[in-house]
């Protein structure tokens, strides 16, 4: 199934786009909400909606768990053959490599994220998610033990049953497949809830997998909101485990509401306030743009985002100048054009929240560099933002914002650095850039925080496992370590010939 022909079909799509798949996708087929409600999916370019979907509420998601329920206890996928799996999720990635110009510009009009980018690398680190996880669904094993006594046992490597994955709207189609693939591997069956935000790429890739032959009642897609679609997943008794990728404050919500149910795991990927800090004997112009990469990247709506950036006295003066000038550069606009680097806030709420905390730090003291007000008139669009003489305890060094705003600070010495970075109930990731191996090794063990990036910023691998510290979260995305969240261990014990059965 092929998608556009070319390049130019993504602009004419977004400026009047048909969109195939606006129902929630249960046991295999697209079907209208119990309730018959619908929302609307707005485009933040321009304020205008998109569509309107399917709003699952409760029932929506006990009928789509059962489906899932059977899918596991019953159906085929859990019992198949790794390899079998492996074999279909790869038909799976073709189909998506395939639309991945129609994906790219769904995901463009609905979050406003850079349809080149979301083409290029994106979607492609997408695809390879599937890929290594098919490659890993072969591969899973348990170990034979050596007992004490006289009795052998081995373990088993089972799927954990029915997931319920909760995703946000920041990273639409790699937050999806980022959590499906490793699931479907280790033999689960699933329900989705995508954000409010952005529910069209999700509902596509469901339609995508029912071609390259997931079968029936494995992968359920339920949009719908948090309090009543995303509440229903978490509390369900029939759901084995909760994979939630959002913000702390839900986050509590999702591992109370599984604790007050089946008691079921889960793994959370939560906020961040992350710090990059950079040592005097940094290349200036280079820690400049890795810095303004860092947070002005995808507008800033990233966990990561280095949104606390500490530079060393010796060349804070110039690096400021530099940043400023980087900042200015930094092109603003609709994200379908491929010279633009920044497109809109993905909604009124978010847009809302990015201004106020702009405006709190004004109240609070903080020197406004550049930016700090909206950027033209029409759609969520933010100017970048740089505050400068910000203090520890100011909101804007301490809240998540989610936007494009930096808040700069100078340091002296690399003890002052650590315990201000760690000076955050977040513990995401951090950035250090120096030439010094001492202060990279010492800075690197004594923040806590997930991932550190020495030199680099943003550098994601599907070998590289990721997740929180503190208040970031547990559990991790990427790497073997997210297909063992979707396994489980049973050990099974023997006596050796002759010997005793107790
Ligand atoms: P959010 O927490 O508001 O929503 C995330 C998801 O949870 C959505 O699908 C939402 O509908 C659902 N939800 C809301 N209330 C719920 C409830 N009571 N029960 C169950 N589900 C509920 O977050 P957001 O605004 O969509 O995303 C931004 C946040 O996500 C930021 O804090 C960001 O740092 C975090 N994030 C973290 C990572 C990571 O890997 N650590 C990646 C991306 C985003």
């Amino acid at each position: 199934m092929a998608g556009f022909s070319n390049g130019n079909q993504a602009e004419s799509f977004a400026k009047s786009p048909t969109i195939k798949f606006t129902k929630l996708f249960i046991n295999g087929h697209f079907v209208d909400s119990i309730s018959g409600k619908t929302f609307e999916t707005i485009d933040p370019r321009t304020e205008q909606v998109i569509a309107s979907i399917a709003e699952g509420t409760k029932e929506d998601v006990d009928l789509a768990v059962k489906a899932a329920r059977h899918a596991f206890d019953f159906g085929p996928w859990p019992r198949l053959p790794g390899a079998e799996r492996a074999r279909i999720m790869m038909k799976w990635a073709e189909i998506v490599e395939e639309n991945k110009e129609e994906i790219a510009a769904l995901d463009a009009i609905d979050c406003g994220k850079l349809y080149h980018w979301c083409k290029d690398a994106e979607i492609p680190q997408a695809v390879a998610a599937l890929r290594y996880y098919a490659g890993a669904a072969d591969k899973v094993h348990g170990d034979v033990l050596k007992m004490s006594r006289e009795f052998q046992a081995y373990t088993l490597l089972e799927p954990i049953g029915v997931v319920g994955h909760i995703i946000p709207w920041n990273f639409p189609t790699f937050m999806f497949f980022s959590k499906v693939a490793p699931s479907l591997a280790a033999g689960c069956t699933m329900v989705l809830k995508p954000a409010e935000q952005t529910p069209l790429s999700a509902l596509f890739f469901a339609h995508l997998a029912k071609l390259a032959g997931i079968p029936d009642g494995v992968l359920n897609v339920v949009p719908g909101f948090g309090p009543t679609a995303g509440a229903a997943l978490s509390s369900h008794m029939d759901i084995d485990a909760v994979s939630f990728t959002g913000s702390t404050e839900v986050g509590r919500e999702v591992m109370k509401a599984a604790a007050l149910s089946n008691l079921k795991p889960v793994s959370l990927e939560l906020g961040g306030k992350s710090p990059l800090i950079i040592f005097d004997d940094a290349e200036i112009d280079k820690a400049a743009e890795l810095a303004i990469a860092g947070i002005m990247f995808n507008k800033g709506e990233i966990c990561v985002a280095s949104s606390r950036v500490y530079v060393q006295e010796g060349i804070y003066d110039e690096f400021e100048k530099k940043l400023v000038e980087k900042a200015k550069a930094w092109v603003v606009g609709d994200p379908l054009d491929p010279n633009v680097q920044q497109g809109p806030q993905v909604d009124k709420k978010q847009f809302d929240k990015v201004i106020s905390y702009i405006e709190h730090g004004k109240r609070e003291g903080a020197r406004l560099l550049t930016g700090g007000k909206r950027w033209g008139h029409k759609g969520y669009y933010i100017e970048p933002t740089i505050f400068a003489n910000v203090n520890e305890d100011m909101l804007i060094a301490q809240d998540e914002i989610f936007g494009p705003v930096m808040s700069l600070m100078k340091f002296r010495t690399m003890e002052e650095a650590i315990g201000r970075a760690n000076n955050t109930r977040y513990g995401l990731a951090a950035g250090i850039v120096t030439n010094n191996l001492n202060i990279a090794n010492a800075m690197s063990r004594s923040i806590r925080a997930g991932t550190i990036w020495i030199n680099c910023y943003l550098v994601f691998s599907l070998d590289c496992p990721y997740g929180g510290y503190k208040m970031s979260g547990f559990g991790r995305e990427s790497g073997m370590e997210a297909l063992h969240k979707y396994l489980q261990i049973k050990s099974v014990v023997t006596p050796i010939y002759n010997s005793p059965w107790l």
